[in-house]
């Protein structure tokens, strides 16, 4: 009995110790895993959920969803953006996002700063390798201006960031200031002009007066652009805007071979009577290198 008690004894005072070290371990674990309860905790924690909201309703205006990784970095400036591990990040200064919010007195200005960031994701820049660019930035500005009119904001409003932190006289990186606001406020004017405009309200943008009526589609081997040839015997292409670019002339060939020849950077080409399209040598070893269709006018 003696010893039976001790035992149980023993086996109570083991459970009460085991018990006071799982409280012990559970306890450390719950401060080391608690969140901090400084202030400047707090603001990171606003302004991560601020940020995110921001590029969430930015992207809502352009269709798309906000599949990107928002994240603060104390270490840059203000904002960048880049693709690492083929998923596209945008980085913030939480500080800096912070000073411009309070000091002029409006959300607008880091919007405008962020929406310029997802600019360079929606425009391809950040595809290519890292380059300083000024194209680029004028590019995400016009788009910072764009998104922030469909978004609600003035004018004024859309330029409050650059007018307060961009350099009159521009840096390595960023094009001068004077630039930089003609950049946001031609966006900001487009998407005004858009508004209430059906898509029969858009004029053709070509105002270089070509002739478009075309008799004949021109291809190249191994190239995906079409070229054309038009009632004048112009050779033409139109740009990503759908302007009309004229880059030859067609003329009566000589050579009883071809129906006709031109010019094409540097290179004298021929179309024979088939609508084979040689390049021609001056050694006679002509090469083959693409066709013409008829195209069929109603
Ligand atoms: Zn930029």
């Amino acid at each position: 009995m003696i010893i039976n008690a001790f035992v149980e004894k023993t086996a109570k005072t083991m459970r009460k110790f085991n018990l006071l070290l799982w409280f012990i371990l559970i306890f450390s674990n719950y401060i080391s895993q608690s969140p901090p309860t400084d202030t400047t905790h707090k603001e990171n924690y606003l302004s991560d959920r601020d940020a995110k909201f921001a590029v969430s309703q930015i992207v809502y205006y352009c269709g798309l969803e906000p599949n990107f990784e928002i994240v603060e970095d104390y270490n840059i400036k203000n904002a960048n953006a880049f693709i690492k591990r083929r998923k596209r990040f945008i980085k913030y200064n939480p500080l800096f996002l912070k000073r411009i919010t309070d000091s002029l007195h409006t959300d607008w200005a880091a919007w405008s700063v962020l929406a310029h960031e997802l600019g360079h994701h929606l425009l391809g820049h950040t595809i290519t390798k890292f380059t300083v660019s000024y194209e680029h930035e004028i590019e995400a500005d016009k788009f910072s201006g764009f998104i922030l009119y469909q978004m609600g904001a003035s004018l004024d409003e859309a330029l409050i960031c650059i007018e307060s932190e961009g350099n009159p006289h521009g840096s390595h990186s960023h094009p001068p200031l004077e630039k930089r606001v003609f950049a946001i406020s031609e966006g900001w004017n487009q998407a005004k002009n858009l508004k209430n405009k059906s898509i029969t309200n858009f004029k053709q943008t070509d105002n270089t007066n070509i002739n478009e009526e075309l008799t004949h589609r021109i291809r190249f081997n191994n190239e995906l652009t079409s070229y054309y040839v038009n009632v004048e015997r112009q050779l033409i292409w139109y740009d990503n805007y759908a302007n009309a670019i004229l880059i030859s002339t067609l003329k009566d060939s000589e050579n009883k071979s071809f129906k006709w020849e031109f010019f094409l950077e540097k290179s004298k080409y021929a179309i024979d009577f088939k609508g084979g399209i040689w390049l021609l040598s001056t050694h006679g070893n002509n090469l083959s290198v693409g066709d013409t269709e008829a195209i069929e006018n109603n």
